[in-house]
């Protein structure tokens, strides 16, 4: 099982734009990716790369989340790009092909965008396009909340101490 990423980048908007040059499809994954989990909120600073890439490059947006469809039509208005839905999951081979057909482009002409290891990057590697690992942009905020909580601790641990 092929699950290390081509290439890891902090987020979207640090991707080296020669990693994308002569590419006909980018498929992006949404949750945490492009926006945060399960939400149709994102950064101010995604949403305008997005828009820049997708100038340049077809894009096509995918999630294995259930509430996709919920999301889809204000996804779509704010990227103003696809959401494709599918009957099959990332990373299967079904829905590599479903879209790779959809779109007319060849394996190698695509690049996969997303967060995880297990859906995205393996679903690139196995179908044989470039994966490309970014971090989960909600994840700084759960640092500096689990890392608030630890000093909160430690400074009710010291106020006991010296009560
Ligand atoms: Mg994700």
């Amino acid at each position: 099982m092929d699950i290390y990423p081509n290439y890891i980048f902090q987020d979207v908007t640090k991707i080296d734009p020669k990693i994308l040059k002569g590419k006909k499809l980018l498929i992006f994954d949404i949750d945490n990716t492009l926006f945060y989990s399960e939400t149709t909120r994102s950064r101010k600073d995604i949403i305008r790369w997005f828009k820049k890439t997708h100038k340049k490059y077809p894009c096509v947006c995918y999630s294995n989340s259930f509430s996709i469809h919920k999301r889809k039509s204000i996804l779509e208005k704010t990227l103003a790009c696809e959401v494709y839905l599918s009957k099959y999951k990332k990373p299967s081979k079904e829905l590599f092909q479903e879209i790779s057909r959809r779109y007319k482009v060849a394996a190698q002409d695509i690049a996969v965008i997303g967060d995880f290891h297990f859906t995205d990057v393996l679903f690139a590697n196995r179908n044989h396009a470039t994966s490309i690992l970014v971090r989960p942009i909600g994840n700084e905020r759960k640092l500096i909340l689990t890392f608030a909580r630890v000093l909160e601790n430690f400074v009710l641990f010291v106020l006991g101490f010296f009560a």
